[in-house]
């Protein structure tokens, strides 16, 4: 009898590349699983049936943990009274008067399905709203994965890059600098709530550059975007920049606000709503009403619990018990950004060899961790499992000898192929 081909390679039969995107493994430490089977609480089951607690929370949905009962409870009743139909339910006004409510800039909500969606839309409308074309933007920060912003260029071309100015992240001068060749053309500002980009550490914006922000875009009557996509209710109950103080003219959010389910939004204050009411964006999916009846009950949860509190303290409890971890092997460790988000990267380690021998012991040992992207503590997750984390890092360290090792070369030329395509 024959065996059955591993999913792997019935996935690299019938898929291009066997995956495509973030979620190809390809890229990733040795023994990261492809495929998933299940997930609960804080914790994923593989394929084969093997079990990891979970650091990247799918790359950001899950807030309050994998089959939350009270958001998939609301989820399931709405779907079965109606999902995708021909116009939306009453909860689509429901869940803009709830994000409205809760996030202080906004006046108005528009809901799509990815953060990609919600970033175009966010162009589209600066560039209606003012009748210009440049966008100013950081280098190296993610706005998704469309021709104009997709990080690796292959099939895109510069047409499609057309009209956009970078500038230096958390640097007023370089952000000065940008706006000053855009001229007369100005139409916005992209700003990410944090620096949140792959391969470097995180940091989290300085006042005076995101007050400059808001400054230069009032003086050019142009509109000021934080794309929350990623860190939105996750830095605070609000726009992440409400920690700073600046309120942007419009914001963008996706993944956390439906805790798993597909939904994303744009948000938008009064002077932007001429503007996007006279787009034409739509989507077939955008209107269906399961997501958005999760999304009002995710909202009330980030509203009613301490989740926010817990995910730091939880956040805090890993960042200072793997310090003491690495000290006591003798690494030093770059442990950078908000500590629910944490990024975790080696002194001296350029070339992620220690990074990914870390991931993969901590993956043998049920600890699923990223070398370069920043991760996410979620609601599900106890000190218990803090603990078993610093142990299964106390134990890969043991194994893992300090000092500089041979990095995954082969894996990291491709992406930089990719990249100078
Ligand atoms: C994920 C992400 C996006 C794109 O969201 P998708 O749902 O993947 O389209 C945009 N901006 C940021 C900051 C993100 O993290």
């Amino acid at each position: 009898m024959t065996q059955p081909l591993p999913l792997l390679e019935r996935a690299a039969a019938v898929i291009p590349n066997g995956m495509y995107g973030h979620q190809n493994v390809v890229l990733l430490p040795e023994g990261m699983p492809q495929f998933f089977d299940r997930a609960e609480g804080a914790t994923l089951w593989d394929d084969q049936g093997r079990s990891y607690l979970d650091y990247m929370c799918g790359y950001g949905p899950n807030l309050f943990g994998y089959g939350h009962k009270e958001i998939d409870d609301a989820y399931v009743a709405r779907m079965r009274a109606g999902d995708t139909m021909t116009g939306p339910a009453p909860v689509m006004v429901e869940l803009a008067e709830a994000m409205t409510a809760q996030v202080s800039h906004a006046d108005w909500a528009m809901f799509c399905k990815n953060g990609t969606d919600a970033t175009t839309m966010a162009m589209m409308i600066a560039r209606r709203h003012t009748g210009r074309k440049t966008i100013v933007l950081a280098a190296g920060a993610y706005h998704g994965a469309a021709p104009w912003c997709t990080p690796l260029k292959g099939g895109t071309t510069p047409e499609d890059r057309a009209n956009q100015i970078h500038y230096i992240y958390n640097d007023a001068e370089s952000l000065e600098e940008a706006v000053r060749k855009a001229g007369s053309d100005l139409a916005a500002i992209f700003a990410s709530p944090i620096k949140h980009d792959t391969f470097v550490d995180q940091e989290l914006p300085d006042p005076e550059y995101a007050r400059r922000a808001r400054e230069l875009c009032d003086e050019h009557g142009a509109l000021l975007i934080v794309d929350d996509v990623r860190a939105g209710f996750r830095i605070a109950r609000d726009c992440s920049w409400a920690s700073v103080g600046v309120q942007p003219d419009l914001s963008s959010w996706g993944k956390a606000i439906a805790n798993g389910h597909p939904i994303s939004a744009l948000l938008g204050a009064d002077k932007a709503r001429m503007a996007a009411a006279t787009i034409y964006v739509t989507g077939s999916y955008w209107f269906s009403a399961a997501p958005m009846a999760a999304a009002i009950t995710t909202l009330r949860l980030i509203r009613e619990t301490d989740y926010l509190e817990r995910t730091i303290a939880l956040g805090d409890r890993l960042r200072a018990g793997l310090d003491a971890v690495a000290t006591r092997h003798g690494f030093g460790l770059r442990q950078t950004g908000p500590s629910q988000l944490p990024l975790i990267m080696f002194h001296e380690d350029e070339g992620f060899g220690t990074g990914y021998a870390f991931c993969s012991g901590l993956l043998q040992r049920g600890v699923y961790f990223h070398p370069w992207h920043n991760m996410f503590i979620s609601n599900a997750m106890t000190e218990a499992d803090i603990d078993l984390t610093l142990q299964a890092a106390d134990d890969t360290l043991r194994d893992v000898r300090a000092g500089p090792k041979p990095g995954p070369v082969e894996k990291l030329q491709i992406l930089a192929q990719l990249a100078a395509e």
